[in-house]
């Protein structure tokens, strides 16, 4: 079972109890794609200030994140609202911090893109694409937000890497090709977990780049590629 309710609070994943370390005190909190809204149930149990908005786009997901609300009796600390990505939230809710999690980084980039004008009051976002995170640093650099932190973990032979930004008063652009690639302060720590998720892919582009070159017709740009993203791997495990 994905978590079983304790006494007090829900058991969180270990990938979403990193994310929840990096929620604010007090906050008003909107998470995105909650499905059972277990990480905003678990913030309003364990912080008495706290009060979050959880988004479903779905009704299924929408529905049990009713009943978690239910069995905890949260219902006047968390509410659940159907609608997509960040179009449940206005201003007048002066959230703080949003959270998307567990999405690919397309949707996440997506549903950041539409709701623009949703981030007016939003000091902080916790972003954890499941895949492809270098295009959410992208975002981030692009936008009027700066990375503050990062982590990445490994659970159930998967690897996450969670994206924590803070805003600020102008974009500045200053990732190089390899911190969105590898991440800012994930490159500075060289945890064992990040060497790991980079030797699996170095492994993976390598297979790819052999299938790609023993083609009929092999494309030359997209061994160009491969060949340059597996340069940045070699050389950022190497040292
Ligand atoms: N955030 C939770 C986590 O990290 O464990 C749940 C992740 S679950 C895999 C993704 C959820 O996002 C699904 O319940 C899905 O219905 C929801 N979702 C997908 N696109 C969405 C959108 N545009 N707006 C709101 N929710 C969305």
């Amino acid at each position: 079972m994905y978590w079983r309710k304790s006494m007090e609070v829900p058991i969180l994943s270990k990938r979403l109890m990193k994310i929840a370390t990096y929620i604010p005190k007090s906050p008003i909190l909107a998470d995105i794609g909650s499905d059972h809204a277990y990480l905003p149930c678990y913030i309003c149990l364990k912080d008495k200030e706290a009060k979050a908005i959880a988004g479903e786009v779905r009704i299924g997901p929408y529905e049990r994140a009713v009943q978690t609300v239910r069995n905890y009796q949260l219902e006047n600390k968390v509410e659940i609202r159907l609608g997509n990505g960040l179009e449940i939230i206005s201003e007048k809710d002066q959230v703080c911090t949003v959270t998307i999690a567990g999405m690919g980084a397309s949707l996440i980039e997506k549903i950041l893109n539409e709701g623009k004008n949703k981030l007016k009051t939003v000091s902080r976002v916790i972003l954890q694409p499941n895949t492809n995170s270098e295009k959410i640093r992208e975002w981030v650099d692009n936008e009027t937000y700066r990375i503050i932190d990062e982590a990445i973990i490994e659970e159930n032979g998967q690897f996450y890497e969670i994206i924590v930004a803070n805003k600020v008063d102008n974009c500045k652009n200053s990732l190089s090709i390899k911190e969105r690639l590898f991440g800012p302060i994930l490159l500075e720590q060289k945890s064992d977990v990040f060497k790991r998720k980079w030797e699996r892919e170095r492994h993976k582009l390598t297979t790819v780049l052999n299938n790609v070159k023993n083609a009929k017709e092999p494309d030359a740009n997209k061994i160009q590629q491969l060949r340059r993203k597996l340069d940045l791997i070699e050389e950022v495990l190497s040292k």
